[in-house]
């Protein structure tokens, strides 16, 4: 089955193949319909299964192939609101919209709180389809009179079950009060809780109901997550990773020995305590690191994979993919490392430009995708070009590249990122 055969417009299935994506995951295959044919929608997904592609595609293409319903004419309404708990999902959403809708001619914008209003409210004041937003800045905006939504066609909550457990039912009510009475409701959830179905019951018409289990390759005790970074920005962020979590026990993964021990050197001066194992150290360097890791003295082993390979190290809370590996296989060996015996592990991966290629392979691999999360303070600029990684290594040394916002298409969340590093910072 392709995107084409779901029903979508030639415009989006271009978008769409122009990120590299040829099959439509579970959700997709049953959301995209569903929407398309106008029900409204109760889906049961986690982050990762593709759900945000399962609802931007669909709305776009109503939105782009349904004529404006609005009253007053000359004014351009927000024909769809997607609200998000977080400041993070609002932005990557917003993204996400604004990728798949490159080819058709809608304009979408991201507001939430911790950043400046102005500029929203500036930004408001022109044509806005599509807007995505976190509750409580989407009520201020409300408040100032700077946000119409009494034309809104698509409503969709992501992650509902996150935006009541962060007490958000209020403003949600409030928001919907707001809202015209006929409208198409697509609800996504992870869980279902009395709450959130008592929620959902008030909510939709008859909806199409859906729910997708991730079809995972490895350990369902092991969260994996992508954080897309540019490349010169990896060490930082894995700092800022250690330290904002406050991680102990941490087995980092690099992709040559040269990179494993000036990754050592940086992060000892972040004051971070780091050791490196590898084919050039002896044996008896080997085993003291390994036994300081062991016993918990040493906060990060870095390891190349052949070095890790024969090495009795499991069990671990936390591993980290600084570079992605050639091949596919050796991700599942590195997370594997992870979460075992029922322990909850955590494998994450910085992924920047170059790396793209070696992520499709894993996720199709894994046949699934993974999870991405952009943390703020470490956007990768979409200007930085692919290099090619050579021999293992990836080209370094490079200026390093300009972190200004990048002039694309529509204004919003390149200016407004939140400064709060807090993956559950309130809009
Ligand atoms: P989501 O669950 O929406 O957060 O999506 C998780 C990741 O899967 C995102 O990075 C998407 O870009 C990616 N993705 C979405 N749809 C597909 C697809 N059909 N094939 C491969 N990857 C996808």
């Amino acid at each position: 089955m392709s995107f084409s055969t779901l029903g979508l417009s030639d415009e989006i299935v271009r978008a769409v193949s122009d990120r590299g994506y040829t099959h439509p995951t579970p959700i997709q295959l049953q959301a995209i319909p569903a929407v398309l044919s106008g029900s409204d929608l109760l889906a049961g997904a986690q982050t990762g299964t593709g759900k945000t592609a399962g609802f931007t595609l669909p709305v776009l293409h109503r939105l782009s192939h349904q004529g404006v319903r609005s009253n007053s004419p000359g004014r351009s309404p927000i024909r769809s609101l997607i609200l998000t708990p977080t400041r993070e999902l609002a932005a990557q959403v917003e993204e996400s919209v604004r990728d798949y809708g490159k080819y058709l001619n809608l304009t979408s914008l991201v507001v939430f709180g911790g950043v400046n209003i102005t500029p929203q409210i500036r930004r408001l004041r022109s044509r806005v389809d599509i807007l995505v937003a976190t509750p409580g800045r989407l009520l201020d905006h409300v408040q100032q009179g700077t946000v119409d939504l009494s034309q809104v066609e698509i409503l969709v909550l992501d992650e509902a079950d996150r935006m009541l457990d962060m007490g958000f039912i209020r403003d949600i009510r409030r928001i919907l009060s707001l809202l015209p009475k006929q409208r198409q409701n697509l609800l996504f959830s992870a869980t279902f809780s009395s709450e959130i179905k008592a929620f959902a019951a008030g909510l939709l018409t008859r909806p199409v109901m859906i729910q997708v289990t991730s079809n995972e390759a490895t350990p369902d005790a092991v969260t994996q997550r992508i954080y897309p970074v540019d490349r010169e920005r990896k060490r930082a962020l894995l700092a800022h990773l250690i330290k904002r979590n406050n991680w102990h026990q941490v087995l980092v993964f690099t992709r040559t020995k040269h990179g494993a021990d000036r990754l050592v050197k940086q992060l000892s001066q972040d004051e971070i305590h780091a050791m490196a194992i590898h084919g050039n150290k002896s044996q008896a360097a080997r085993t003291r690191a390994l036994a300081k890791f062991k016993e918990g003295s040493l906060q990060v082993l870095v390891a190349t994979d052949i070095a890790a390979r024969g090495l009795d190290i499991s069990d671990l809370p936390h591993v980290v993919n600084f570079e992605l590996p050639n091949v596919p296989e050796d991700y599942v060996h590195r997370i594997g490392r992870t979460g075992r015996a029922g322990a909850l592990g955590e494998a994450v991966s910085l992924v920047c430009v170059d790396e793209h290629k070696l992520l499709v392979g894993i996720e199709k691999l894994l046949q699934r995708s993974l999870p991405k999360e952009v943390i703020a303070s470490f956007e990768p600029d979409p200007r930085v070009q692919p290099e090619p990684i050579q021999n293992g290594q990836q080209n370094r040394g490079r200026s390093s590249q300009s972190r200004m916002p990048s002039g694309r298409k529509t204004v919003g969340s390149d200016h407004s990122r939140p400064k709060s590093p807090s993956p559950r910072g309130r809009g």
